[in-house]
């Protein structure tokens, strides 16, 4: 809408004579008049004569410099509403930032926090280690004596039973009955 005039200035038009003017451009239909208003519906900067006479005839017209004043005005408001919708931006992507610092962190914390725990379970559980198998060692000593001690019981009840078996052995043998009965 905003792009009035430029390419309605004739080729030659003496822009700089119309300084004074909002719009400065000459009417394309009727080249010897200033395009001083605005044609709302064709977008288009017209001469007085043209809503009156002209191709823009009964069409709503506005002047040309408040026209180009409202627009400028619009223009500012969306640039204000840019700036803000910008800064709104930058401080959410600052806030999701600081979220992402802040979780990194976190993580490593909670990484060096797990380290250390469970550090401390493998000691322990080495501690709980090397104590079951000390138990298991001392039980196995205990249990082994006790099984030599049997060894040696049985031995010994073997020994009593060889020297028996060979004395019974020797009786037997004895012909004499004389002998035999009082051994
Ligand atoms: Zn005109
Ligand atoms: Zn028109």
């Amino acid at each position: 809408m905003a792009g009035a005039g430029a390419p309605h200035r004739p080729p030659g038009a003496p822009g700089a004579a119309e300084a004074e003017d909002a719009c400065g451009w000459r009417c394309p239909e009727h080249s010897d008049r200033v395009a001083e208003l605005f044609c709302r519906r064709c977008g288009r900067c017209v001469c007085a004569l043209c809503p009156l006479l002209g191709a823009h005839r009964g069409h709503p017209v506005g002047l040309a410099r408040e026209e180009a004043a409202r627009v400028q005005k619009l223009t500012q408001h969306y640039l204000r509403q840019l700036a803000t919708k910008k800064q709104q931006q930058v401080g959410n992507r600052n806030q999701i930032e600081d979220a992402a610092e802040k979780l990194q962190a976190h993580a490593e914390s909670s990484k060096i926090w797990l380290a250390g725990k469970f550090t401390e379970l493998r000691l322990l559980l080495d501690e709980e280690e090397a104590l079951a198998k000390k138990f298991i060692d001392k039980n196995t000593q205990l249990t082994l004596q006790a099984y030599r001690e049997q060894i040696k019981s049985c031995e010994d009840q073997i020994d009593v039973l060889n020297r028996l078996s060979d004395r019974v052995c020797s009786i037997s043998q004895e012909s004499d009955p004389v002998q035999l009965l009082q051994t």
